[in-house]
C-alpha cells in the first residue's frame, strides 16, 4: 500500500523562485500518475518533494496517510530513476541489480532470485553477466529500472527516464514500464514534458503550468475536457482549434452559435447545444479537435462551417486541412489519407464533436 498526497504544497527556492503553487494532488495506491509540463513548470522539484530531496516551503507531503516532511529520503521507501541514470561501469549488469539487497543484507539466494526475475522481466536476462559499458541505451535503461525496482519499492518515482533514448526505444520502453509497474502493482509518479508518454503511460495525468496544476484527469478527460484554455491549447497534436464564440438559445428550442462570421443552428437535443446552452449571450472559447471535424460537400445541409483550404498535410495515415473559416484559419483532420489530395477550394465541414466548453473558466458538463 503507497499513495501520496500534497496538500497546498509550494516551494520557493532560496533565490526567491517560486518554483510550486499551492499543489494539490493525490495519487492512489498502485495508480501511475504522470506529471507533465513544460520545461521549468516545477515538476521535477515536486518530485524531489516527495522524494524528500526538497523541502516544502509551506505545505503538507503525505506518505500513506503520515505526514512525511521531516522523514529523511532512505525512510520513504521509495525507488528513483532520473533521466542521466548512473550505473556502476565496474560491475556487471547483474550486480549493478543486485546492489539495493545486498546493501540491504538479502542473502545471495534470494538476491540472485529477484534479480533474474526483475531482469527477465524487463527482457535483460540474457546480458547479466556484461558490464554496462558493454550494452545499449535501452538495455543501461532497463538495468537502472531494474535496479531501482528489485527492493519493491511502495513508490517509484521517475524523471525523464526515456529522454535520452531514440524516438523508437521510447515507445518500447514506455509499453514497458507501465506494463511491468502495473504487473508489480506500485504506485508511481513519472515526470516528462512529453505528452504522448503521458497519455499512453498514465491512469492520470497532472498537468503544469508554470507552478501551477492546471488539471488532473485520465487522459480521456484531460484531452476530451481539458479544464482550462492552457491545457485544451498544450495537449494533443495538432492543437485544438479554439474559436470565440457567442451563444444564443431561442426560445421555440434550438442554440445558434455565432463564430465570426458564420452561425451554426443547433437542435435542441443536441449534446452540444446543452454543453453551451448555459452561456446565452455571453462570449464563450469553443475547443474543437480537428478529429472531430469532418469535411463534406459545401452544399450539404445542417450544422456546417464553410472554409477555404489553405493547404493540405499529409501525414501518411491520415491527412490535416487548414483551413480559413472567415477571419479563423482551422485544422480538419481527414481520416484515411485520400489517394488524391482533394481539390483545394470551397468545402463544407460539420460534425464538430463534443469538447466543446467554456474554455475560459470550468469545465462543463453537458
Ligand atoms: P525540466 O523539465 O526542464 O526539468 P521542470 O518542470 O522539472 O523542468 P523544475 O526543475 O522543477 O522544472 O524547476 C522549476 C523552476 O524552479 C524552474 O524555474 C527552475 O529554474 C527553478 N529551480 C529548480 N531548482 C532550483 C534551485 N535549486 N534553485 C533555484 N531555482 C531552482
Amino acid at each position: 500500500m503507497s499513495t501520496v498526497t500534497l496538500k497546498d504544497v509550494t516551494k520557493v527556492f532560496r533565490d526567491g523562485t517560486l518554483a510550486v503553487d499551492s499543489i494539490n494532488l493525490d495519487v492512489n495506491d498502485g495508480e501511475f500518475m504522470v506529471l507533465l509540463g513544460p520545461s521549468g513548470c516545477g515538476k521535477s522539484t515536486v518530485l524531489r518533494m516527495i522524494a524528500g530531496l526538497e523541502d516544502p516551503t509551506t505545505g503538507a507531503v503525505m506518505l500513506d496517510g503520515e505526514l512525511a516532511n521531516d522523514l529523511p529520503p532512505r525512510d520513504r521507501k521509495i525507488a528513483m530513476v532520473f533521466q542521466d541514470f548512473a550505473l556502476y561501469p565496474h560491475m556487471t549488469v547483474g550486480d549493478n541489480i543486485a546492489f539495493p539487497l545486498r546493501l540491504a543484507g538479502i542473502e545471495p539466494e534470494p538476491r540472485g532470485e529477484r534479480v533474474s526475475d526483475v531482469a527477465s522481466a524487463l527482457g535483460i536476462g540474457d546480458v547479466l553477466a556484461r558490464k554496462p559499458g558493454q550494452l545499449s541505451g535501452g538495455q543501461r535503461q532497463r538495468v537502472a529500472m531494474g535496479r531501482a525496482i528489485v527492493r519493491r519499492p511502495g513508490l517509484f518515482l521517475m524523471d525523464e527516464p526515456l529522454s535520452n533514448l531514440d524516438s523508437g526505444l521510447r515507445a518500447e520502453l514506455r509499453a514497458e514500464i507501465s506494463g511491468l509497474t502495473r504487473e508489480l502493482g506500485v504506485t508511481t509518479v513519472y515526470v516528462t514534458h512529453d505528452q504522448a508518454e503521458a497519455l499512453t503511460m498514465a491512469d492520470r495525468v497532472a498537468i503544469m503550468r508554470r507552478g501551477v496544476l492546471q488539471d488532473v484527469g485520465t487522459p480521456t478527460q484531460v484531452y476530451g475536457r481539458p479544464a482550462t484554455l492552457y491545457v485544451a491549447a498544450f495537449l494533443g497534436s495538432p492543437r485544438m482549434n479554439l474559436l470565440e464564440a457567442s451563444v444564443y438559445v431561442h426560445l421555440d428550442r434550438y442554440v445558434t452559435l455565432n463564430l465570426g462570421d458564420q452561425s451554426l443552428y443547433l437542435p435542441w437535443n443536441d449534446i452540444r447545444s446543452r454543453a453551451v446552452a448555459h452561456y446565452h449571450g455571453e462570449r464563450i472559447v469553443v475547443g474543437m479537435r480537428a478529429e472531430a471535424l469532418t469535411p463534406v460537400s459545401p452544399d450539404s445541409p445542417g450544422d456546417v462551417l464553410r472554409g477555404r483550404i489553405r493547404y493540405l498535410e499529409h501525414h501518411g495515415h491520415e491527412s490535416l486541412a487548414f483551413l480559413d473559416i472567415g477571419a479563423t484559419a482551422i485544422m480538419v483532420d481527414e481520416m484515411g489519407a485520400p489517394l488524391e489530395p482533394p481539390p483545394v477550394g470551397q468545402r463544407g465541414l460539420r460534425r464538430f464533436g463534443s469538447v466543446m466548453q467554456r474554455l475560459t473558466g470550468k469545465p462543463v458538463e453537458p
